[in-house]
Order: C-alpha cells, then sequence, then structure tokens
C-alpha cells in the first residue's frame, strides 16, 4: 500500500492512498491533536473529482477541531473520506482503509459518517483499533444528541428570550433520530411544537405520541414560532430564506445550516438568535469521547455533558452580545481560546 504525505498549511498531517488491490482511494485529514487523538467520521461518496473530495476532508476536519474543543473534549479533529460509490463498497475496501487508519499509529481514529455504517466499524476494527462508533459501545448517538438541542432550546428560551419551556412554540424540521427526539423533549415539557417532514409515516405516528401539529415541509421555516429548529439538511438559512423566517432563534441540530458565513451577519441584521449548530449538535462527538474513555460508557456523565452544552452556548451568546459580533464568530473564538490554552 503506497500511502503518500501531502502538505498544507494549518493542518499537522494529510495521507492519501490509491491501492490497486483493494480499489482503496481515501484521503485522511489530521487537523489538529493539541487536545488529543483527531476523531472524525470517515465519508464514503463517489466524489467527481479527487479534488473535491480533499477540499471537503480539509473543512470537515477543521470543523471536527472547533466541535471537540467548543464542547469541552479532549479530542483533536480530524476526518476522512473514501471516494468510492458507497452502494459498491466491499470487506476488502473497508479492511484496506482499516491498515492506511492503523499507519497513523492512533493519531485519527474514524467513526461512521454519511455512507459509512457501526457494521462497517466492525469491518474496519478487524485491523484496527482506531476506530469509533461500534455498536454496543455507546451505540447510536442521537439520543444525546438530541438532549444537547433540547439543552440549547431550553437555555435560548428560557435565559435569552425569557419565555418559559410551558409556552414556547418550536418549529422543527426533520423528525428523524434527532428531530424526533427533541420533540419528545419538547412537548414532554409543556411545549407547543410544529412538525414537518418529507416521511409521511414518521410525522404521523410522532404527531400521535406526542401532540405535535403536522404543517407542511413548505410552511415549516414560515410559520410563526419562537425557535425554529432545523433537524433535516444543511444550507437552509440563506439570503432565499432568511428575511422570510418568523422566528426569534433557530437552534438545531442539523450540519453545516449556514449556506455561507455572511448569513450569521443576516440573521444578526434581522434581530434572529443564531445558535451555533456545531456547539448545539456535539451530542454525538460526546458520546463518543464516553464510549472511549477508559472507564467504560456512562450514560449519566454522557448526558451531563449533552446537557452542559446549554452551558457553553450561553458563553457564546455573552461573547457575542459583548464583541457585537455573531454567535458563530463568538463560537469559533471560544474554540480557539480552549485549543491555545492546551498547547
Ligand atoms: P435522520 O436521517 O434520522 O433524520 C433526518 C430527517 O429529515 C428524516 O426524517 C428525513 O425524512 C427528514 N428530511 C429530509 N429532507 C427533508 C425536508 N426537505 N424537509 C423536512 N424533512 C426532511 O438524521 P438525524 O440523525 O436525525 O440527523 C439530523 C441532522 O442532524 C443531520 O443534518 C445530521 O447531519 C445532524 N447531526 C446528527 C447527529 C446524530 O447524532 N444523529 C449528530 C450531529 C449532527
Amino acid at each position: 500500500m503506497f500511502i503518500k504525505d501531502i502538505t498544507v498549511d494549518g493542518y499537522e498531517k494529510i495521507i492519501e492512498v490509491e491501492d490497486k488491490s483493494t480499489g482503496l482511494h481515501a484521503i485522511i485529514a489530521v487537523h489538529n491533536t493539541n487536545l488529543g487523538s483527531a476523531v472524525g467520521g470517515t465519508r464514503i461518496y463517489p466524489y467527481a473529482h479527487r479534488d473535491d473530495a480533499f477540499n471537503d476532508v480539509l473543512r470537515l476536519s477543521k470543523g471536527m477541531t472547533y466541535k471537540s474543543a467548543l464542547a469541552g473534549i479532549n479530542f483533536g479533529g480530524g476526518k476522512s473520506v473514501i471516494i468510492a460509490d458507497p452502494s459498491k463498497k466491499t470487506p476488502e475496501l473497508l479492511r484496506g482503509f482499516g491498515e492506511f487508519v492503523e499507519s497513523l499509529n492512533g493519531k485519527y481514529i474514524c467513526a461512521e459518517d454519511v455512507n459509512s455504517s457501526t457494521a462497517d466499524m466492525k469491518i474496519i476494527s478487524e485491523v484496527t483499533n482506531n476506530v469509533a462508533g461500534l455498536e454496543g459501545d455507546g451505540g447510536d448517538p442521537s439520543p444525546l444528541t438530541a438532549l444537547g438541542v433540547f439543552s440549547s432550546i431550553k437555555v435560548t428560551a428560557e435565559q435569552k428570550l425569557n419565555i418559559p419551556l410551558n409556552e414556547l412554540t418550536v418549529a422543527v424540521q426533520g423528525v428523524g433520530n434527532v428531530g424526533g427526539g427533541v420533540v419528545k423533549h419538547l412537548t414532554s415539557n409543556g411545549a407547543k411544537v410544529y412538525i414537518a417532514d418529507v416521511n409521511q409515516t414518521a410525522l404521523k405516528e410522532l404527531a400521535e405520541q406526542t401532540g405535535a401539529e403536522i404543517v407542511s415541509s413548505n410552511d415549516i421555516m414560515t410559520i410563526e414560532s419562537d425557535i425554529f429548529s432545523p433537524c433535516a439538511m444543511g444550507a437552509i438559512l440563506n439570503n432565499e430564506t432568511i428575511p422570510n423566517l418568523k422566528c426569534k432563534a433557530v437552534v438545531g441540530a442539523a450540519n453545516n445550516q449556514l449556506a455561507t458565513n455572511e448569513d450569521a451577519d443576516l440573521l444578526l441584521e434581522k434581530g434572529i438568535l443564531y445558535a451555533p449548530d456545531y456547539l448545539v449538535n456535539a451530542g454525538g462527538i460526546i458520546n463518543v469521547h464516553f464510549e472511549r474513555s477508559k472507564e467504560g460508557y456512562d450514560v449519566k456523565k454522557a448526558q451531563n455533558a449533552a446537557v452542559a452544552i446549554g452551558d457553553t452556548l450561553l458563553e457564546v451568546y455573552a461573547i457575542a452580545e459583548k464583541e457585537n459580533i455573531s454567535p458563530t464568530v463568538a463560537a469559533d473564538e471560544l474554540a480557539e481560546k480552549r485549543l491555545a490554552l492546551k498547547k
């Protein structure tokens, strides 16, 4: 297996492999290990061009450094991409990838991500121990992610909007693993919740279970609510959608909600409080952290850490207010401070 080193300013280590015998073409980017081994998912995707994969792995690995630092976890930031059609992944390809991970001697720990599953991680673990997200350890991270989102909504409502949960109205876009959990937390605390999803069966089931009110996918972003909670796909906050929002704050789980950095300022100008997504949805990485802890997975400690996301969010809001910057910029500043402390 021929592994090529690539140097990019600001990144600790980047390696690429093209292995004819297994068909593996993959890149691992380790952005920063100031806080510990770099942890981040393995994305399997049929990128049209190798450079698209390269740019993705750079951007995502840096994002992981900031996510873990802000969540107060001693993990560094890393990510990997396998350039392949996910329907054609084979055990040989995954084992080849495991060898590639192993070549970094623990500097990078892979986990499930887009198009890679816990079953894939199990195969990878046959050749390397540097794998997280295995079935039976921490298990599905979604409940912890949902708890972190709920905690973020709670502090935003109570401390920034001065609305108690039993008077709060929330519009939730996407009621999958995370969104469904968020809706259950909210309704059991007396909030009025609107829900939308493209999956009508999941919607009806959840509405019956929780009393949440179904609205159409077209209306969920423009319905009058205190908080809009995006829990489906990314880039939904952009210059077309932001002017039509009728909420006081946006607090949700979806990754990369802002289409561009400028959209954070657009929200600020419109007076809508924005809770940075990578902080709000850090429950997933917190779960991995506890899964890998030497003492074994402790559900109570993991839950407390997810709830504490709310405290960090209040810290971010306070910095943003004091410095008259968007919470997104404030979150990056706080993450950088935590990274520097550990240098
Ligand atoms: P999921 O696939 O279980 O749920 C997503 C839901 O969104 C599905 O029910 C889907 O039908 C719905 N959806 C898709 N397109 C939609 C649309 N146009 N309008 C309304 N609904 C739509 O995914 P999940 O695990 O719940 O994750 C949700 C988001 O949170 C994703 O962006 C994910 O990257 C992010 N996230 C998840 C975790 C985790 O622990 N699962 C951690 C961090 C971030």
